[in-house]
């Protein structure tokens, strides 16, 4: 057999999450952002449970190639447009929509010359705070009027700093007051919600919104807790199995640096998982992992980490689970371990982690 550590695409919650979002924002249409390999999920996942999306929003051009050879014919979107002006013939013949974001990518549409140019869809970008991409105010409406003049399909399209708190510069409210006085005047379909905006701030969301966290069951801010009420559900399960069981007297230390010491004789379950498949190596004593038929009625049972993880392997404690047993199947995270609360462990956000899923690690898509 296979060594046990399995990543299991659930569509069905893809599906789930999906008609969530539509509930939240019917008005409006929905990008599905999947750069970064869906966040981790695979592109093929996401013909198999996003099929009814608006549109796909990614990053890199090979992935809309991608998309259209597997025959999705929808709208796709290129996040940051074009990154060259080599790009843009490629990027005509897939039909894809283009984000504009600077001075450079305005003068190659200008000097392009196509007969469908005017089929062209671009989202024209403000940078109404963030100041990563886009243009500033007072540019933003000479190149829309530029754009314009070329004859291309304009959208306005900003992208919000702090949509998941409150207490940050610049606010939602502040980037949405110069969002509207810098298109003031200027017709044209908005897109603008992240996740968290259309959690959050539903009157900031726009004819097109980009859902991207949420559609995996993920939080924006981090934290589970914040999206229990959004009645979403987790899309990727990282599952494996105890391979080994060591029976510890109290004062033995477990593993690399001997971070963790036994404070009474117990048994320690070793797990097929470690930081090579993208498990953090920073999660500290007490992460959660869920163990199955742990407890005598044959239910699961979070068991916390104990000791370093290493790059193959991490140990947990299986004093709550007498029941545990080499073969025992696990949870790293999924539906019964939340991503967020690993997470959190570990000094960072979910979206780190499914996006760093390792390449080793066998992806099974499930109907
Ligand atoms: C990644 C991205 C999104 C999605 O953000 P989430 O926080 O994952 O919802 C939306 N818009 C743009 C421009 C992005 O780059």
């Amino acid at each position: 057999m296979n060594r046990p550590i399995l990543a299991t695409i659930h569509t069905e919650a893809f599906r789930h999450n999906l008609s969530r979002i539509r509930e939240l924002a019917p008005a409006s249409k929905i990008w599905s952002v999947v750069k970064a390999k869906a966040y981790g999920h695979s592109l093929e996942a996401i013909l198999q449970g996003l099929e009814s999306t608006d549109g796909f929003a990614v990053l890199d051009i090979a992935d809309a190639q991608w998309l259209r050879d597997h025959a999705w014919n929808g709208r796709i979107l290129l996040l940051e447009g074009i990154f060259s002006l080599a790009e843009l013939d490629l990027a005509v013949q897939l039909k894809c929509d283009l984000v504009v974001h600077c001075a450079q990518q305005v003068e190659w549409l200008e000097s392009y010359q196509h007969h469908s140019k005017h089929q062209i869809n671009l989202f024209l970008k403000l940078n109404s705070g963030m100041n990563r991409l886009g243009f500033k105010p007072d540019l933003y409406r000479t190149a829309f009027h530029r754009l314009h003049a070329a004859g291309y399909h304009l959208h306005h399209m900003t992208h919000f700093a702090n949509a998941d708190r409150v207490d940050r510069s610049p606010s939602v409210g502040e980037q949405l007051e110069c969002f509207e006085k810098a298109t003031e005047g200027l017709e044209a379909p908005s897109s603008l919600a992240n996740s968290a905006a259309i959690l959050w701030h539903r009157n900031a969301l726009g004819d097109w919104i980009r859902p991207g966290i949420m559609l995996y069951g993920v939080s924006p801010t981090g934290v589970h807790a914040d999206i229990v009420r959004s009645e979403l559900q987790a899309v990727m399960q990282l599952r494996s199995e105890i391979i080994d069981i060591q029976e510890l007297k109290k004062g033995d230390h477990v593993g690399y640096g001997g971070r963790y010491q036994a404070p009474e004789d117990m048994r320690i379950g070793v797990i097929a998982c470690g930081y090579a498949d993208g498990y953090p190596r920073h999660a500290e004593d007490g992460t959660p992992v869920w163990v199955d038929a742990a407890k005598a009625g044959g239910e699961g049972i979070i068991c916390p980490l104990v000791g370093q993880v290493s790059m193959d392997m991490l140990t947990i404690d299986l004093r709550t689970a007498p029941n545990a047993k080499i073969g025992s199947i696990v949870e790293l995270w999924g539906g019964e371990v939340p991503v967020d609360d690993v997470a959190q462990m570990s000094g960072t956000i979910g979206y780190e982690l499914i996006c760093a899923l390792a390449k080793r690690v066998p992806v099974m898509i499930q109907q």
